[in-house]
């Protein structure tokens, strides 16, 4: 392998790097041989000139082969997973793993952490007490056959090179690149032992793809990667121009994810998470009819209750919601001025959550569970002055900051703008 400096210095003039290379360099940093000052700069090199489709697949099998790959052959049943580009409030996959496999289908899910302005799964988990997503490749293969999902992140065993890259571009200003996002969920999804995957590409101001050319492309990425690796692969682009749901925040999240099951909870949320229910389900072949009466019978609930004992959590939290933690103040956030809200930066929303605590600044920051932001208002609604338009969970950090984004995140308008479609378009 050359210098990885010079590897740095040829992707930053535009040149293509070889499969060798790439496969070197990945297995590399994977082993701690690469230091992350060099990785970071090579990510940068990659967000600025992009890599080629020769380069992107190479990419990928480098991450993906960095670890171990799942075999679940001898797990009965389909093995169908879904995974989101990352939003604000987008908790889906908490309700969704539950009620797929509430129908029959297997649902082995490797997630991520908090990401930029977006949360992560595991972060949101983490917030049940007791709860691991820090799983041996054993016991995820165990609790998937026997209660249907399992949901744990990247390992020093499975895609060691997402873990460490994955948390380097939060923190880096690097994980708005779509062959880095493309590698980083494929690799992610091509280790589990899955026969087909459901991608829920985002699209909006707190999506890391704001126009719906750039999802497209991303989504079009995606779906050529699995389907060349042989897994059918399907992609929903779905709205990200206002935060999805009530809730922004880990254990904020996890109760209204809870509320879904109870069947309760906000609509955009119950729609999107049943829509992505039936899309696995039928990739899985199983009838997607079946999805709505295993959401309101309860069944899909009594799912993640096993799942959360099986991952050390307590299953008490779906019936009693005061054991998640809480922030110690809750103040509104109000409007400056009343009119019709036109437009949100959810980016911004989803930074104020971060710098209450939701997120990391740092990869060694530690996460506080319990802060977020309640939302009050939805595009659409007319507010007065005064009138919150959301509500601020604090434990004391970051207000001042918080306050600077939320400042310039809303749009007040005469009249109500045009509110876009939830599901906006299906590839593959
Ligand atoms: N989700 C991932 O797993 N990786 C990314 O890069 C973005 C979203």
């Amino acid at each position: 392998m050359k210098r990885i400096a010079e590897l740095i210095a040829d992707k930053r003039n535009g040149g293509v790097l070889s499969p060798a290379d790439i496969e070197a360099l990945i297995g590399a940093y994977a082993r701690g041989d690469v230091p992350d000052y060099q990785m970071a700069a090579m990510a940068m090199a990659i967000y600025f000139q992009g890599l080629t489709p020769a380069e992107l697949e190479p990419w990928t099998n480098a991450m993906l082969n960095s670890g171990e790959v799942i075999d679940l052959q001898h797990i009965a049943g389909a093995k169908v997973d879904k995974h989101s580009t990352g939003g604000v409030g987008d908790k889906i996959s908490l309700p969704l793993a539950p009620l797929v496999a509430s129908c029959g289908i297997k649902v082995p899910m490797i997630s991520g952490r908090g990401l930029g302005h977006t949360g992560g799964t595991l972060d949101k988990l983490e917030s049940i007490p007791g709860f691991s997503t820090n799983l041996s490749v054993e016991a995820f293969k165990e609790h998937v056959d026997s209660i249907g999902a399992a949901l744990i992140g990247q390992t020093g065993e499975v895609c060691p090179a997402d873990k460490r890259l994955y948390a380097l571009r939060d923190v880096t200003a690097t994980v708005e690149s779509i062959p880095l996002i493309a590698s980083s969920i494929m690799s992610k999804k091509l280790a589990e032992g899955i026969e087909a995957l459901v991608l829920d590409v985002k699209v909006g101001s707190g999506a890391f793809m704001r126009s719906i050319e750039d999802a497209r492309e991303l989504a079009e990425t995606m779906v050529g990667i699995g389907e060349r690796m042989g897994k059918r692969t399907v992609a929903l682009l779905t709205d990200m121009s206002q935060p999805l749901g009530r809730q922004i925040g880990n254990a904020m999240e996890v109760r209204e994810s809870i509320d879904i099951l109870n069947n309760k909870g906000p609509a955009d949320v119950r729609r999107l998470t049943v829509e992505l229910a039936k899309v696995m389900v039928e990739l899985g072949g199983g009838n997607p009819n079946e999805v709505e009466d295993k959401l309101v019978s309860g069944a899909a609930l009594s799912v993640f209750e096993e799942i959360i004992e099986a991952q050390g959590g307590d299953p008490a939290v779906c019936h009693n919601q005061d054991l998640l933690p809480e922030a110690a103040h809750r103040v509104p956030y109000p409007a400056k001025q009343g009119g019709y809200v036109t437009a949100m930066d959810t980016r911004r929303i989803g930074l104020a959550a971060v710098v209450l605590g939701a997120g990391r600044s740092k990869t060694d920051d530690v996460i506080d569970p319990a802060v977020g932001l309640e939302m009050a208002v939805r595009l659409g609604d007319r507010v007065e002055p005064g009138q919150p338009l959301l509500w601020i969970h604090h434990n004391g950090e970051g207000l001042d900051n918080c306050h600077q984004h939320l400042d310039a995140a809303f749009g007040l308008g005469e009249s109500a703008d045009p509110i876009p479609e939830l599901i906006l378009e299906r590839i593959g």
